[in-house]
């Protein structure tokens, strides 16, 4: 049997963060944020042009959620401390 989850074989791409391996589902990239592996595929990643995103879509979703909710609390300023009595 082979062993589907084999490290040994990643090789590195362009840059350098990027690392992509071949599975027996063909090539899968590692996302660069929460390190699974991910088909390479625009389902997957963000696509622009010929360049593939190094984070998955779900890491890079929550990240553009994280700055538009600390960019509504920097609006806010005063009154987050509310709760604190
Ligand atoms: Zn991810």
């Amino acid at each position: 049997m082979v062993n589907s989850n084999n490290f040994g074989s990643l090789k590195r791409i362009r840059k350098g963060f990027r690392r992509v391996v071949e599975t027996e589902l063909g090539e899968e990239q590692v996302c660069g944020s929460c390190g699974e592996l991910w088909p390479t595929d625009a389902e997957f990643f963000n696509m622009s042009g010929n360049c593939m995103g190094y984070e998955c879509k779900a890491c890079s979703i929550e990240r553009k959620l994280a700055r538009v909710a600390r960019a509504a609390s920097l609006v806010k300023g005063v009154g987050i401390e509310n709760g604190e009595r």
